[in-house]
């Protein structure tokens, strides 16, 4: 079966080829650098069956922080590429500065969780330690009694939903770090390692989210609760459909499942079986070759297809 395996935005930071020019090693400059690490990196996520945005369409694009950030919508993780800098030479590490808990659910775990992998994997790579970060802003937009990221593309993604991790390869202002960035052979195998921690990490959240679905459902029908499909569960499954069943407790986690699956047609899971709810399964069905009749019918093939059975 056919699974929509995410979206990634990738921000490739700053405005310009030449900004942060690095002060030891003049031909590099982190906003060409992170361009075409961000360029590669694309191209890594997406042979993995990823989607891919940028937060811009070329590396001389003026971009707010605002709008990068809401560049993420609907992505599974905003990923902001930077090079550090320090007054000194000899600081050398890699950070990754992820959201504040702003209390609001898994965005900021999420962005920690990825944060803490992608810059272990990279420090590592480098050969450096690692630095995490959070900070906050004295500000609370959102009004919840929790300050904000001060990071801007942090904060911006967070209005989106968006789990957002800026990560700072190393520093500009050390050479060894910098001449070691200008190999084009590091910056292929940095695109390779972030894309393997990034496309492990959704495998590990999608399955997750499958075990939790077949859960719930399995205490909906009376099922015996184990999160694995099997024979029992199929045989318990109700009919759901505008026109049977449309209040039934499944209906919700049809709804939740299918969204999170990218079937957004679907509309918000209001545990009713409407319109939007026979739209969003008929876009499921034709991606799984199942009758498109709107209707997820006892036992068959809609099913054998959500509980991942065929
Ligand atoms: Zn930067």
């Amino acid at each position: 079966m056919t699974t929509k395996k995410g979206k990634i935005c990738l921000d490739p930071g700053h405005d310009r080829a030449d900004y942060n020019r690095s002060p030891v090693v003049p031909e590099y400059c982190e906003g060409q650098r992170m361009w075409d690490l961000a360029v590669l990196l694309k191209t890594e996520l997406e042979s993995r069956g990823l989607e891919v945005v940028l937060t811009k369409n070329c590396v001389n694009q003026a971009v707010s922080l605002n709008a990068r950030g809401k560049t993420s919508k609907g992505c599974a993780l905003l990923l902001s590429l930077h090079s550090d800098a320090a007054s000194r030479e000899a600081p050398n590490w890699v950070s990754a500065l992820h959201q504040v808990d702003d209390h609001c659910g898994e965005m900021d775990a999420k962005s920690k969780e990825i944060g803490t992998l992608l810059c272990e994997a990279v420090a590592q790579l480098m050969g450096v330690g690692t630095r995490m970060v959070a900070r906050e802003s004295s500000a609370d937009r959102d009004g919840n009694g929790y300050r904000d990221d001060y990071y801007g593309v942090l904060r911006s993604a967070h209005t989106v939903g968006t789990p957002a991790v800026i990560l700072e390869h190393g520093f500009h202002t050390n050479e060894s770090c910098t001449r070691w960035l200008l190999e084009e052979e590091n910056l292929q195998r940095l695109a390779q390692v972030e894309a393997d921690v990034i496309d492990r990490w959704l495998q590990e959240q999608t399955t997750d989210s499958f075990r939790e679905f077949v859960r719930q459902l399995q205490k909906a029908i009376g099922a015996a609760v184990d999160g694995i499909p099997g024979p029992e569960t199929l045989g318990k499954t109700p009919t759901l459909s505008a026109a049977k069943n449309y209040r039934h407790p499944a209906v919700k986690l049809v709804q939740q499942r299918l969204h999170d699956l990218g079937y957004t047609q679907v509309g918000k899971a209001d545990g009713i079986a409407g319109r939007k709810f026979t739209a969003g399964v008929k876009a499921y069905q034709k991606d799984h070759g199942c009758v498109i009749d709107g209707e997820i019918t006892a036992g068959h093939k809609t099913w054998r297809c959500l509980l991942e059975m065929e």
